[in-house]
């Protein structure tokens, strides 16, 4: 499970501090130059460590006193908010669009998880929102992209949008939307191609795909696994599409976290869905407060 290591590390650092009734600055500093390291090992972003342990630093120290709680719990409590504001605070939802459909263009490099993310998507949002969606094919690059969601639409029993692989994405979207409006759905989901690594071609393709199909909402698909990298993808991806959200997928597998502490605070862009695992219902609404507390015991 993602964050074991880090999770064990912060807890054993704050079952220090839990317990005292009186806590001095020396303790507030003692703990979190391991919480520092911890964060640090986890593969966090070193700018988003600095400036979280700045910020628990000033709130524990300044804060009023409150009665219910004692001192250590009371530092336990900011770094609980702290890292829960880290990932983005509140929960981040999918985008509707005030006229159907409501159009999601699906971003992110080979191998993240983009074409199993998008049909556990459209699982989601007829499972949870009663929805509708079209899926649509557009990663006409990928040997068996297209394939592979022709056979995760069907295992859903949910509608895919294919023109092959000579036509270009662009008009794959275009003829998609005109699709989708035809026969009434409400949501588009468009798998759009990935390359192994970020190039202008794949950049200007996305963008032509963008600008036809001028979606409510992009989610960058990245690899939770990948660390830092995944953080980098991020930020690239952002500057060239404005992403509109994140998917964390892996976060299943045992990766050390850092992407999922970093993304919000480095891009700005909210992580709306983490992937658990391979199957379709793996697949869940990223909630930054839960994660913490899942983080921290
Ligand atoms: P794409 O190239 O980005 O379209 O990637 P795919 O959708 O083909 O996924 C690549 C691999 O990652 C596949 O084997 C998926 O089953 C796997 N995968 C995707 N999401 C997850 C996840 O959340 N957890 C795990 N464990 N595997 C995943």
């Amino acid at each position: 499970m993602a964050f074991e290591g880090l999770a064990e590390r912060l807890q054993e650092t704050l079952t220090k501090i839990r317990g005292k009734g009186k806590v001095s600055e020396q303790d507030v500093k003692d703990m979190m130059r391991e919480v520092r390291l911890a964060l640090l090992e986890a593969d966090v972003n070193f700018k988003v460590v600095k400036k979280f342990i700045a910020d628990v630093k000033e709130k524990a120290l300044g804060q009023e006193v409150m009665k219910s709680l004692t001192p250590g719990q009371q530092v336990i409590k900011v770094v609980n908010e702290e890292l829960t504001s880290l990932m983005g605070g509140e929960q981040s939802k999918i985008a509707v669009a005030p006229k159907a459909p409501t159009v999601v263009m699906m971003v992110g490099l080979q191998g993240a998880g983009k074409t199993t993310t998008t049909a556990k998507l459209a699982n989601h949002l007829r499972k949870k929102h009663n929805r509708n969606p079209l899926l649509v094919a557009a990663d006409i690059y990928r040997p068996a992209a297209i394939k592979q969601l022709e056979t995760l639409g069907k295992q859903l029993n949910m509608p895919v949008f294919s023109l092959g692989d000579q036509v270009s994405p662009i008009e794959i979207a275009k003829q998609a939307i005109a699709k989708a409006k035809e026969d009434h759905h409400d949501y588009v989901l468009i798998d759009t191609a990935g390359r192994l690594h970020i190039d202008e071609t794949l950049m200007a393709e996305l963008q032509g795909v963008k600008d036809i199909a001028k979606p409510d909402e992009i989610l960058l698909v990245v690899d939770a696994m990948t660390g830092q990298d995944a953080v980098n993808v991020a930020e690239s991806f952002n500057e060239q599409l404005d992403v509109t959200g994140v998917v964390l997928t892996k976060l299943d597998g045992d990766t050390r976290g850092g992407a999922a502490l970093s993304v919000k605070a480095v891009t700005n862009t909210p992580i709306k869905f983490a992937g658990m695992g391979e199957k379709i219902d793996q697949l869940e609404p990223f909630h930054p407060d839960r994660m913490a507390s899942r983080i921290l015991g």
